[in-house]
């Protein structure tokens, strides 16, 4: 169905012709069920005129009877048909909707906001050009949101339109609506959100969404329709880089050889010359040949058949590219997975990797870490559940040709399948390895090392090596505390733990330190957080080689170590405050400290005449004046465990 045109009734080719011109947007939806996604939904096809004239009777009389708004017309009920199959127990996960107005054509992903909210936006969202995300003005940006925005950015969706629905209840204030947007601002500051709008709304009412709202006139930008109308997509298309992935080859006769497929990306012209991955054989453009006939010049997302000068092998799955411009070749990669199976994912599984029109075995080498949608905080874990996302090493069993996800949305992504149920297992995108110029990597992608290969000749151990090899994931736990509180103690105790464990770690003492790399320094505030500094930098490249940290320092500024956890990466980072009152700690006195500085000859102590500030979010508090050492060493090997940091 399209929209109401006088066009219809007097000129129908005219029509259909014009309606075949007209942009496409594929767009989706985020919001839950109370959000008033239904509704927004509904209001968008009701007053666009999009529904026949007896769905229109039918629901104004059903609004009159289950309708929630009192009578007046509920923009909810139009959706209300997919309510009743899902009550019915048919599974629908993403529902396409289609409309158009006089200028664009509109193709809605709506997925069902609860329980299956990740896959189903994987699904919907992975050729959507914009998402609009809705918030409910009353409570504004919740982990939903967050949930919701991250899913959009790591699909690589660039316009994002933030909706601030129900305005009508909080009195249409502009105060509101500002205070969510700058909320909003601040949290997709971490996100690769290239394009934000805001536009305050009451989807029930319908105000701003086909018709600017008498209620608000302090607002002056777009309705949300006239932004879907107007956004500009046209250069979202990757046009630069030419990608044709053959699909079959079509050989009627002994004289014609033409290879058919959909452009990825990129253009091409007659005349041009290509090269057939992986033969890496070149040839020229003899013809582009369409539905239409023959044409000059071809680009993505057109279907075509390509006829080359040469006779050269090429058949399906090969890939035709520009000699200058070629994607990676490679049987080993890095992608995001989103999880899209019941069964939880399995490391060394072999599964079937569906890239364009290639299908090839291969196996998840490792997970290097999860991401927590709702925080985008990375921790490391065994497998991937149920609407889980993480970052995976792959391996193949044969080449691909692919680019980064961020640079091309079709040789870019992936599907997972189980080879012996044929049911997608998971959606991937393959992440750059090396920092590319052209598309930033996003902020989830960035490894924390990325040391450079020190030459070609060499084969250099990787993490996953370095990983099976010592058993244990690294990471740097700080013992933070007053001088006397026990932290060299409870460090060396680890140590002993996990050595005799068969595990490796290395104990940094801020004392050692200062007998060596730290012998410039002394104990003034400055010295101290530069010590700290430097201890970080060591750790650091200790957890690069893969062996597990134990820090002892006081590092007294929460600000100091603040900056520690984000060189090291907040998931490699554990902090353990050992809390001892400060009579017990002078009274042990380990090092004779508290009684130098009593005679000036040192400066004041942390906690003792200078600053020290607790941490404020520790991942273990030790009561070490009430526990004894092996207790507290205990508990912090648990926790290493409970991290699965060591096996
Ligand atoms: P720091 O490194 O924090 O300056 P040390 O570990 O050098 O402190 O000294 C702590 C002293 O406290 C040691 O003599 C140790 O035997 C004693 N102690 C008593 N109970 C504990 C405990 N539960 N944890 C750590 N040390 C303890």
């Amino acid at each position: 169905m399209s929209h109401q045109s006088d066009l219809i009734a007097t000129d129908i080719d005219a029509y259909l012709a014009q309606h075949e011109r007209k942009e496409l947007l594929r767009f989706i939806t985020c919001g839950s069920v109370d959000d008033g996604k239904s509704t927004l939904i509904g209001r968008l096809l009701y007053d666009s005129k999009m529904l026949y004239e007896d769905q229109l009777a039918q629901l104004e009389s059903e609004s009159k009877t289950h309708g929630t708004t009192g009578g007046d017309f509920d923009p909810a009920l139009v959706t209300d048909g997919l309510k009743a199959e899902r009550e019915q127990g048919i599974t629908i996960d993403v529902a396409y909707r289609y409309f158009s107005t006089a200028r664009r054509k509109f193709i809605i992903a709506d997925t069902p906001g609860h329980e299956q909210y990740t896959r189903n936006m994987a699904t919907g969202g992975s050729t959507a050009d914009l998402a609009v995300i809705l918030i409910d003005a009353r409570h504004g940006v919740l982990t939903q949101t967050k949930r919701h925005s991250f899913i959009v950015s790591l699909l690589g969706i660039r316009h994002v339109v933030v909706t601030i629905n129900k305005m009508d209840l909080v009195d249409f204030g502009q105060d509101r609506f500002d205070q969510i947007c700058a909320e909003y601002r601040e949290f997709a500051a971490r996100l690769d959100l290239p394009e934000l709008h805001f536009i305050p709304i009451s989807a029930l009412g319908g105000d701003n969404v086909v018709e600017p709202s008498p209620h608000m006139p302090w607002y002056r930008g777009s309705t949300l329709m006239n932004m879907l109308e107007t956004v500009y997509i046209g250069s979202d298309r990757n046009l630069e880089d030419f990608r044709f992935p053959v699909q079959y080859v079509n050989r009627p006769n002994l004289d014609f050889r033409g290879f058919c497929g959909t452009i990825a990306s990129g253009i091409i012209r007659k005349g041009d010359e290509i090269m057939v991955l992986p033969a890496r054989k070149t040839s020229k453009v003899k013809s582009i040949v369409t539905f239409d006939g023959e044409v000059e010049e071809a680009f993505t997302p057109q279907s075509i058949t390509l006829t080359l000068e040469d006779e050269i092998d090429c058949s399906r799955g090969d890939m035709i590219v520009r000699p200058g411009n070629v994607p990676k070749v490679s049987y080993d990669f890095d992608a995001m997975l989103v999880w899209m199976s019941p069964e939880a994912m399995v490391p060394g599984k072999t599964y079937l990797f569906k890239h364009t029109t290639q299908s090839v075995p291969g196996q998840i080498e490792s997970l290097r870490y999860r991401v927590d949608v709702n925080t985008l905080h990375r921790s490391p874990a065994p497998e991937l559940q149920l609407n889980e996302i993480g970052r995976c090493t792959i391996a193949l069993s044969q080449s691909l040709f692919y680019d980064s996800y961020r640079r091309n949305r079709s040789t870019g992504a992936f599907i997972m399948v189980d080879r012996i149920s044929n049911v997608t297992v998971a959606a991937g995108m393959i992440t750059a390895r090396e920092p590319d110029k052209k598309s930033k990597p996003a902020p989830w992608e960035i490894e924390q090392s990325q040391t450079p290969s020190p030459s070609k000749e060499v084969e250099v151990v990787t993490s996953q090596e370095r990983q099976a090899r010592l058993g244990q994931l690294p990471a740097t736990v700080l013992f933070t505390g007053l001088s006397g509180s026990g932290k060299t103690t409870v460090a060396r105790g680890v140590e002993r733990a996990l050595f005799d464990a068969g595990r490796t770690a290395i104990v940094l003492d801020g004392e050692d330190l200062r007998r060596g790399l730290s012998g410039d320094l002394g104990f003034s505030s400055d010295d101290r957080s530069e010590n700290f500094r430097r201890c970080a930098q060591m750790a650091r490249l200790l957890n690069d080689n893969g062996f597990i940290c134990l820090a002892a320092l006081i590092a007294p500024d929460e600000s100091v170590r603040a900056k520690a956890r984000e060189l090291l990466g907040e998931e490699k980072s554990i902090t353990v405050y050992l809390d001892a009152p400060l009579e017990v700690c002078r009274d042990r006195d380990p090092r004779g400290h508290y009684a130098d500085a009593q005679e000036g000859q040192m400066p004041k102590l942390p906690g003792a005449g200078a600053p020290y500030e607790p941490p404020t979010n520790p991942d273990l508090v030790l009561k070490t004046d009430e526990s004894t050492v092996d207790e507290c060493v205990e508990q912090v090997v648990a926790l290493l465990r409970e991290r699965k940091l060591i096996r």
